[in-house]
């Protein structure tokens, strides 16, 4: 059984977008630059922001941290977005989700100008992912491509079961194992919380991502043996004999999966880390097409 280590792989793009944008800067370019927007003070999102300023740094992009408090307005957020679209030192735009309640968090995703939407959740670069043309994908289903192509794990002519269709992870995520792309071409079945063979279904999955949000929901009885796992559920879960109060969970209980698989991969260092990698992918993307490099 291989373990997907997020860590090695993630390590590997950056070092390749450090050593491009060194480059960038040894010939007198400026840095690529991402923005984020923090609303509120949620601790997982905190964190996350956090992290994707921390690995800018690291690999030489300039980021800029926009702090907006829980009880802004929408109108607020959506001019914020507006400066930044029109702000050519802005490669890049993220707003950390969810969103309090008074905020819409479509209006939001559609505010953000598409050549700078390196999450890829507008409508525009949803469509043409869809189309097979070029665009942002996604981070996580970005990430989890890389993470295929780095094991090399084959996949055409697989079949790729998806738990989960929200348009940040399951639905790209389904829409990129059934492409006419490198590590794509399987076959692809989305399961949702409709789903009522969910288990059967499961048990034909040469490839299982599980992307549901529901910690150690995927058992070994789900689980065809060989199968390839990729867990994208990150839950807090309290625990007090944690130090922080609380665990990370996947949505695969690791322990009883693991041996029945040929690859899968950790929570956390797994796909979280991927994530980001994709991010910093897209961000350097969006300064290639903005400045014209
Ligand atoms: P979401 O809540 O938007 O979507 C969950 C999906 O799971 C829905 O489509 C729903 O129909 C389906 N679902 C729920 N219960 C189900 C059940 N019992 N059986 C079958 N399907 C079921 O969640 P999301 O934003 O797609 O995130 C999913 C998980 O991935 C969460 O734990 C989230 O924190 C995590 N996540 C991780 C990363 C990462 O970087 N690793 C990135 C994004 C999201």
């Amino acid at each position: 059984m291989l373990i997907l280590d997020g860590k090695l792989v993630a390590a590997a793009v950056k070092e390749t977008l450090k050593a491009e944008t060194e480059n960038l800067l040894k010939s007198g370019k400026r840095a690529p630059q991402l923005a984020a927007i923090l609303i509120g003070s949620n601790g997982a999102s905190e964190t996350y922001v956090a992290s994707k300023v921390k690995n800018c740094e690291e690999i030489g992009f300039t980021s800029l941290l926009v702090r907006f408090d829980e009880t802004i307005d929408e109108a607020s957020v959506l001019h914020k977005i507006a400066e930044l679209n029109a702000d050519d030192s802005v490669d890049g735009i993220l707003v950390q989700l969810p969103l309090p309640k008074q905020i819409s968090e479509q209006k939001v995703i559609e505010a953000i100008d598409p050549s700078k939407d390196v999450d890829g959740f507008h409508p525009s670069s949803a469509g043409k992912l869809m189309q097979g043309l070029p665009s942002f994908i996604p981070a996580t289903p970005y990430g989890i491509m890389m993470m295929l192509e780095f094991f090399k794990l084959e996949t055409k002519g697989k079949h790729a079961v998806v738990i989960g269709r929200s348009n940040i992870v399951g639905r790209p995520m389904s829409i990129l194992l059934s492409s006419n792309i490198p590590y794509g071409n399987c076959t692809v079945t989305i399961c949702h919380s409709h789903t009522p063979n969910l288990k059967e279904i499961c048990l034909q999955a040469d490839i299982l991502v599980a992307a549901l949000g529901k910690p150690e929901f995927v058992k070994a009885d789900m689980v065809k043996p060989g199968a390839i796992v990729i867990d994208v559920g990150i839950t807090r879960v309290a625990d007090d004999t944690a130090k922080k109060g609380f665990r990370i969970k996947g949505d695969v209980d690791y322990n009883e999966v693991a041996p029945k698989t040929s690859a899968i991969t950790p929570v956390p260092g797994g796909v979280g880390l991927m994530t980001i990698a994709g991010l910093l992918k897209n961000t350097l993307q969006a300064y290639k097409t903005n400045t014209g490099v």
